[in-house]
Order: C-alpha cells, then sequence, then structure tokens
C-alpha cells in the first residue's frame, strides 16, 4: 500500500464498530480523503485523541488504491483548535465551514487555494472579534473558488450595471444580481438592499483578516446571511446542516 504524508484538517468523521473510527480530512495534497483510524476510540490508543473535528495536523495514511476508505496510520497535531470546540458559536460556525467544504469538493482532488482558505479560516474563527463575518468571508470565497462567485456588479440577464447606490435583487439559480426590469421574468430571486450588495461587493475582494475589522448592522449581518445560505443550497445540493442548528439557538 502506497504511503502518503500531507498537512490534513479533520472536517468530519463517524463512529465504526471496534472502537475504530472513519475520519473525514482535508488535505493540502490529495484533497478530501476518507480513512479508518483503528482503535481511535480507546483510551490508550496511538492516537491519543488528536482526530478530532477541525484539528490540523501532519496527517500519514497508507492509500488502498481501488478503495476511497484508506488507512490513517499517524496524526501529528499542528493546531488542535480546541476553543472551536469549547464555544457553542465559533463550533457552530466552523462547523458550517468544514461541512460547506465537504459538500464542496470531490475526493482526493487537490486543490491547495483552498485548503490555505480552510486552515486560515479556521485560525481566524478561533481568534477572531467578529467570527460571524468572518466565516460569510470565508464563505464567498469558498463560492469563488468553487467557480460560483455571483456576479455583483452587472445584471447577469441582460448586462446593465448595478451602480453602488442602486439595491437590486439576486439569484442563486442565475448566478448574481438581476435588475428591475429582468426581475419579473428570473423565479427564485431575493430582494438584496444597497447595504447587502456593498457589503458583498466589498467582502469579496477582502481577506478575512480584513472581514473581522469590518462593523456590520445586525439587520445586515442577518440579510447577508440569507443570501449566502441560498447560494450555497443552490451550489452544494442542500442547506448545511450546522445552519440550521444555528437558526435553533
Ligand atoms: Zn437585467
Amino acid at each position: 500500500m502506497p504511503v502518503h504524508s500531507t498537512e490534513a484538517i479533520v472536517i468530519g468523521g463517524h463512529d465504526l464498530a471496534e472502537a475504530d473510527r472513519i475520519v473525514v480530512f482535508y488535505t493540502q495534497l490529495s484533497g478530501k480523503v476518507r480513512a479508518a483510524a483503528e482503535g481511535a476510540r480507546r483510551i490508550r490508543t496511538r492516537f491519543g485523541g488528536s482526530l478530532q473535528l477541525f484539528t490540523r495536523g501532519r496527517l500519514v495514511y497508507f492509500e488502498r488504491p481501488t478503495k476511497t476508505l484508506h488507512r490513517v496510520n499517524e496524526f501529528g497535531v499542528i493546531r488542535s483548535h480546541h476553543a472551536l470546540r469549547e464555544d457553542l458559536d465559533r463550533m457552530v460556525l466552523a462547523s458550517m465551514a468544514v461541512e460547506a467544504v465537504a459538500l464542496g469538493v470531490e475526493e482526493a482532488e487537490a486543490f491547495p487555494d483552498l485548503y490555505r482558505l480552510l486552515a486560515d479560516g479556521l485560525e481566524l474563527l478561533e481568534e477572531a472579534a467578529h467570527p460571524g463575518v468572518v466565516l460569510q468571508g470565508f464563505l464567498l470565497h469558498l463560492l469563488r473558488l468553487l467557480g460560483y462567485l455571483p456576479e455583483l456588479h452587472v445584471c447577469v440577464r441582460c448586462r446593465k450595471e448595478i451602480p453602488p447606490h442602486h439595491g437590486a435583487s439576486l439569484s442563486p439559480a442565475a448566478g448574481g444580481l438581476i435588475c428591475e426590469g429582468c426581475r419579473a421574468n428570473t423565479p427564485d430571486v431575493i430582494p438584496a438592499s444597497t447595504a447587502v450588495l456593498g457589503f458583498l461587493r466589498g467582502a469579496s475582494g477582502s481577506t478575512l483578516r480584513v472581514m473581522d475589522r469590518i462593523s456590520v448592522l445586525p439587520q445586515v449581518f442577518q440579510e447577508v446571511t440569507g443570501v449566502l445560505q441560498a447560494f450555497l443550497r443552490h451550489v452544494l445540493g442542500r442547506s448545511l446542516r450546522s445552519s440550521d442548528f444555528l437558526a435553533r439557538l
């Protein structure tokens, strides 16, 4: 069996029988990888509780070439991100980040820019003053990397420019802005205020660290969340389970 070594982030997993666990990693060199960690749930295990959600580490795994489930050999922690698991709000936000990545990619497709975005995103979600705004920036950048950044400057139907002080509508199915004139013929439009459009335009060109310094009115924050969830639902095929959880808090 070929052995691989790569930096990786734990983005999911579930328990198997006999104290084993299947762990889903997002790896720097091979994209999404699923691997069995034998004995991971025993008290004395060579993994020592390292395989927890959000943890970034150096993964060594055996590839089973004809199978999609590989085998974890070792996982050395680089960043535990335990603070993300101990704060309920941050845990939900980080869960949305890893769930969106897990849903948005196929297995075994290397995508180093996405790995970097996820690693940076989890760092900032742990330490940010405004983790909710950081997550919004993360989700916009994720849409961009997946090739689905909403068009935010011209109407996607007639290409008419939408000036900064104009509100408009957004259509996830059409891929972005819809002007007043095209609105009646577009089925799934969401109204987008001037403030929401301004936020989305600014955020799509800003680093996550800059996002943490932006102050956003609660009303705008809610509207942006609704817009991002609608676009993600369209791109990923379903809504994020962790966002349902957030709505119930
Ligand atoms: Zn139009």
